[in-house]
Parts: structure tokens; sequence; C-alpha cells
């Protein structure tokens, strides 16, 4: 049970979320077995507008056998890592011997573009992802970002150190901040790209799941700062990973001070309320484009879901949405034939399921991965398909 703030220390917390209990939203199995149950409960800190679940999970626990995350797999994370290779340059002149850490560099998509840039490149990364990579030009080290992995540096300092999508995913984000801030060159610049509590508060719920144990505001991520002796000092907005924020921190002194600007609010009651308003709107569109369709399930061969991802999992379940589907569908190889976290279901390719309605069976199709589904229409030409109806809706409007 949670006692005290990550970032600041706090013991004053407020209620945000309850979910109830949920399987873990990443853990899509080769067999099809009964799933455990963990409590899915986020507070936040009075103090510092932190957010964070109350119940963590073990990492081998979440990233087990069923964890199949590749960064290529992602929808537009490529151009998105491009953005940033160019954006570090408005910070740091480059020399021939510029260092870039990645840490959780996956399958080193990142570290090739910044590569190509001209950094000597360095990865951290506990997961099998790298391994297939293994004759690249990048330093990976096989392990959590642990003082161990430190070491194996060598006590090289770094010019740019990535934290890309995994911030929101440790432990104790606190801890690991420490360790980049005694690894980063006096004139370096620490990159970090995760979800924002006011996103969510205005309408990303499907972002909370076991796997991301914290949820960032600007003015955490200042208290972060703050307490390893580095400054915030920007803050962009971007639509990727479903609207997640790029913030750069430096050493004391080395830029301006990142000002604030307009937040969604200003204390813990304001993000509460925002995310209760935020909540019965997620729900009321799911009740008024979801439910009637369903209750006509019967008039179909199957219900199916698009997208088997750890975002589709939490939507699922927030939604209440009954699991009356046969199936999944999902490009990602590694996906393809599990079963899900939640009901248990096959995920099968978008080829199959064109095979299902050439051969005439009528499908209604759940849009979870609803980001990516008019992406996924044109790319597979289904729009018009006579025996295909999906359902549409919008759970808020993209930034794209
Ligand atoms: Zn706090």
């Amino acid at each position: 049970m949670h006692c005290f703030c990550s970032i600041c220390g706090s013991t004053d917390f407020e209620q945000l979320a309850d979910f109830g209990l949920s399987p873990i939203a990443g853990d899509y199995l080769s067999s099809s077995t009964p799933r455990h149950q963990y409590p899915l409960n986020v507070v936040i800190c009075k103090s510092c507008c932190h957010a964070e679940l109350s119940y963590k999970l073990s990492p081998d626990l979440l990233y087990g056998p069923g964890f199949s995350y590749v960064s290529r797999s992602s929808p537009g994370l490529l151009e998105y890592f491009s953005f940033i290779v160019n954006y570090t340059k408005k910070y740091l002149t480059s020399s021939s011997d510029s260092a870039w850490l990645d840490i959780g560099s996956n399958d080193s998509s990142l570290l090739d573009l910044a590569y190509k840039s001209g950094f000597i490149t360095y990865g951290i990364e506990p997961s099998s992802a790298y391994i297939e990579r293994a004759a690249s030009p990048h330093e990976i080290i096989n392990s959590y970002a642990d003082s161990l992995a430190f070491k194996a540096f060598r006590g090289r300092k770094f010019d740019v150190i990535s934290v890309l999508n995994t911030l929101s995913n440790t432990l104790d984000p606190l801890d690991l901040f420490k360790k980049l801030s005694e690894n980063l060159s006096s004139n370096g610049i620490l990159v970090v790209s995760t979800g924002l509590l006011d996103d969510i508060c205005s309408g990303n719920i499907d972002y909370i799941y076991h796997e991301h144990n914290h949820y960032f505001s600007v003015s955490s991520l200042s208290a972060l700062a703050n307490a390893s002796n580095l400054q915030l000092v920007d803050v962009q907005f971007n639509p990727q990973k479903g609207g997640s924020v790029l913030s750069v921190f430096s050493t004391i002194g080395r830029y301006p001070l990142h000002d604030p600007g307009s937040l969604i609010a200003s204390d813990s009651r304001g993000y509460i309320d925002s995310y209760n308003a935020s909540l019965s709107r997620f729900r009321s569109t799911i009740q008024l484009s979801v439910l009637p369709l369903l209750t006509r399930a019967d008039s179909f061969d199957h219900v199916c879901v698009f997208g088997a991802s750890q975002s589709v999992t939490s939507l699922l379940l927030k939604a209440h949405i009954p699991d009356q589907f046969s199936f999944y569908v999902d490009d990602n190889p590694a996906k393809l034939f599990t079963y899900s976290p939640l009901a248990n279901r096959i995920v099968i390719s978008t080829t199959l399921l064109v095979s299902l309605l050439e051969s005439g069976k009528r499908i209604l199709c759940i849009p979870g991965a609803w980001r990516f589904v008019d992406q996924w229409y044109r790319r597979w030409n289904l729009k018009n398909h006579p025996n295909l109806e999906v359902v549409t809706f919008k759970l808020f409007e993209l930034n794209e």
C-alpha cells in the first residue's frame, strides 16, 4: 500500500481514480490462461500534484513472457524519434565525441537515428528486444537502469540522455533521475517523453493501466528536477502515444527555467474535478456509440475488437464493454494468435479478418485502438466493405 509521494515525499493524498481489479493490460499469452487481477487505483499528491498507482506491481510480473512491445510496432514512433533527435540541436552544438544514452532503448530505433546524426550511442535495455540487433554500432547494457548498469559505462558522461515513454513505467523515478543527473555532462540535456496528468484528466483515460506507475504533472516534473539537482527548461506537447509531452531538463542555471504557462489545474482538487468530468464524458460516449450496436450483436456472425494493446485492454475495462466479442484484430506479429488478458480472446491479423469477410461472414468491429482506426481502414481499404460494420467514436480530438 502507498505511504508517501514518490517525488516529493509528502504523505498527503487524495483518491483520483479507482478501477477496482484488473488484469495486467499487456499480458497477451500464447495460451488461454485465466489471469490474476490486481487493484488499479490512482492517488494524487496534494503537495506536488503527482499521481501514481497506490498498488504497484513488480517489473518481473509486468514484463513477463506475455510482454512483446517493440518500438517499431508503434505507428508514427519513428517520425517522433526523428523529431526528438532534431530537437536536441536547439540545445547542443554537436561535436564528434558527443554521447547519447537512451534509457529503455528497446530495439534501438532511436539510437539508430542518433548514430546517423553523429552521436556515439549507448543504451540500457532490460528486455531481449535488443538481442536481435546484436550487430549494431551501439553499446547496449542488457539490464534495468540500476547503479550496476551505469558502472558498465566506466564513468562516461552523456550529452543527451533520453527516457522516452518509460519514465511512468519505472517504480522509482526519483532514484532514476538522481542517477541520470550524476551521469549527465555539465552542458548536457535530459530529454523525457511521458504521458501528462493534464492529458489524462482531459480525456486520455485509457493511458491508465498497471504498466504506468506514474502520471506526471508539470508541477511534479519540476519537483522531480529539484530533488535531483536538475531544472526543468522546456515542456513541449506532441500528439504521439496518445498525447505525451516532451520535457527537457538541464543542470541548474544552464538554461532559463521553463515557464509553466496555462495548466489545466493548479491543485489536486482541480485535477480530480477535471478527471471526473472526463470519465463521465468517456462513459457517455461509449454508452451512446458502442452499446446500442452491441444490442444487435446477434445479427452479426462475429463481433471483434480492433487493436490488441495495453490501451485497448484499458479502454474496454473502463468502458464496461461487455465481453461478447469473439476475437481481436492486430497486425503486430508478436501479438498474432496470442490470447488477450481481458476475456481471453485470440488475436488475428487483418488478412484473416478480410478472408472471413470475403467468405461472407458479417462482422461488427469495435475500434479499441480508436486513434489508429482511420489509418487502418485506409490501409486495408475496409471503409465500404458490405460485410463489415465499424462502430465509430472519438474519445477526444486528436492534435494531429
Ligand atoms: Zn508529491
